[in-house]
C-alpha cells in the first residue's frame, strides 16, 4: 500500500500516522521526491481501512500495490532512484558506460584498457576476477589476484570498479570493490541476496537467461528489504530459440522496466550477442530507448582473450562507439521519463 501526502503536511498528524502503522507492525518507508511525499508500507495490510487512512487532512491519496515487489515499485518510489559511485551517477536518465575486458588476465592488459576506456569516456572499469564458466574446466579467472589488480586499475585511472560475486563467503573480499555484480546464474541465489542487502554497496544485478521482469524484480526486492537501496538492474539477453546470437537482448525491457520500477537499467550487449560485429549497433539502440547506461566488454586483443574475446570489442572501436552515444543520447534527451505514466 502506498500513501501520498498533501504538501507541506503537518508534523504531528504525520507523526501520529507513522505511529500508528508502526504499531500495527507496518513498516513505513516514506519517500520525500520533488512533488510528492509518499509512505510506502510493507507488511500485512489487509486490516487497514483505506477510506479512514484516505479521510485524513494530510492524505492526498491511497493505493493498494498489488504487485509481490514493493521497494522496488515505481508507485512506491515516484522519482528514479540514482546512485552515486566514485564520482559518477547511476540512474535517472545518465548514460553510465562500464566499460572493460570479461576476465582480468594481467596488470598490464587491465591497467592498459582502463586507460584506454576512460580516454573515451567510459566512467566505470568492469573486469571478472571470479567467473562462473560453463565448464569447470575453463578459464576460471585470476580470484583474489584479479581483485588486487582490479585496485590496481583503480588506482592508476580513478575509474570506480564493478566485478562480479559468485558467493556470499567472497564477501569480505570484496570489501574495496564500488559495484558487486551478480551475474545471470546467481539472480536467484537468494542467499547472496540476502547478504548484500546487508551491506550498501551498490549491486549490477543480471537478469537470469530464463527469467521474467518480475522475477528480475523480486530478485532487486530481496536486496533492497534488506536495507540496501542501491541496485542496479541489467538486462544481458535472454535464452531464445534462436541460436545465431548468444542470447537475444531484450530491449523492450528498457521501457517496460522504466515504468514498473525506480531502479536505473543497464544493458550487457556483449552477453547478449555473443559476436563484437553486433555490439555497436545494440549499444546504440539502447541509448536510443532510453537505457541508463551500458556494461561493455572490451579487450586489447579480442582474438587472444582468455574469455569471451569473440564479443569483446577494441578500445578503438569502443573510442568511436563512445562519441556516437553520446551524439544519440542528445537527441533522445529525456525521453526516458516519456514512458512513465
Ligand atoms: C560477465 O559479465 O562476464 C558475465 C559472466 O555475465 P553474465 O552473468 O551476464 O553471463
Ligand atoms: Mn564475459
Amino acid at each position: 500500500m502506498v500513501i501520498i501526502l498533501k504538501q507541506h503536511p503537518d508534523e504531528t498528524q504525520l507523526g501520529s500516522l507513522m505511529d500508528w502503522l508502526k504499531k500495527q507492525n507496518i513498516q513505513v518507508t516514506p519517500t520525500v521526491g520533488a512533488h510528492q511525499t509518499i509512505l510506502g508500507l510493507v507488511g500485512d495490510t489487509s486490516s487497514i481501512d483505506m477510506d479512514l487512512i484516505s479521510a485524513l487532512d494530510i492524505v492526498e491519496d491511497v493505493k493498494r500495490v498489488t504487485e509481490p515487489y514493493k521497494k522496488a515499485n515505481r508507485k512506491f518510489h515516484p522519482d528514479d532512484t540514482v546512485i552515486e559511485v566514485g564520482g559518477t551517477r547511476i540512474g535517472g536518465g545518465s548514460l553510465t558506460l562500464i566499460a572493460g575486458p570479461c576476465s582480468v588476465e594481467s596488470e598490464e592488459q587491465i591497467v592498459g584498457i582502463a586507460k584506454a576506456v576512460k580516454a573515451s569516456g567510459a566512467t566505470v572499469l568492469r573486469g571478472g576476477a571470479f567467473k562462473p564458466r560453463t565448464s569447470p574446466y575453463s578459464f576460471q579467472g585470476m580470484k583474489l589476484e584479479g581483485i588486487r589488480l582490479l585496485l590496481a586499475a583503480r588506482e592508476a585511472t580513478g575509474l570506480p570498479i564493478c566485478t562480479e560475486i559468485m558467493d556470499a563467503s567472497q564477501l569480505p573480499l570484496f570489501e574495496d570493490i564500488d559495484i558487486l555484480q551478480v551475474g545471470a546464474r546467481n539472480m536467484q541465489n537468494f542467499t547472496l541476496l540476502k547478504e548484500l542487502g546487508k551491506t550498501k554497496k551498490p549491486v549490477l544485478l543480471k537478469r537470469g537467461m530464463a527469467c521474467t521482469y518480475q522475477d528480475l524484480l523480486m530478485s532487486a526486492e530481496y536486496v533492497l528489504a534488506g536495507g540496501n537501496p542501491n541496485v542496479i538492474l541489467c538486462e544481458r539477453g535472454i535464452r531464445t530459440f534462436e541460436t545465431y546470437t548468444r542470447n537475444t537482448l531484450d530491449l523492450a525491457c528498457i521501457p517496460s522496466l522504466r515504468q514498473l520500477t525506480h531502479l536505473p537499467i543497464i544493458i550487457d550487449p556483449s552477453h547478449a550477442t555473443g559476436k563484437s560485429a553486433l555490439v555497436p549497433s545494440m549499444c546504440k539502440a539502447a541509448v536510443a530507448a532510453g537505457a541508463d547506461g551500458l556494461i561493455v566488454e572490451v579487450h586489447n586483443d579480442p582474438p587472444h582473450a582468455k574469455c569471451d574475446g569473440a564479443q569483446s570489442i577494441t578500445p578503438a572501436a569502443f573510442d568511436k562507439l563512445s562519441g556516437q552515444l553520446r551524439a544519440i543520447k542528445e537527441v533522445c534527451g529525456e525521453d526516458h521519463r516519456d514512458v512513465i505514466i
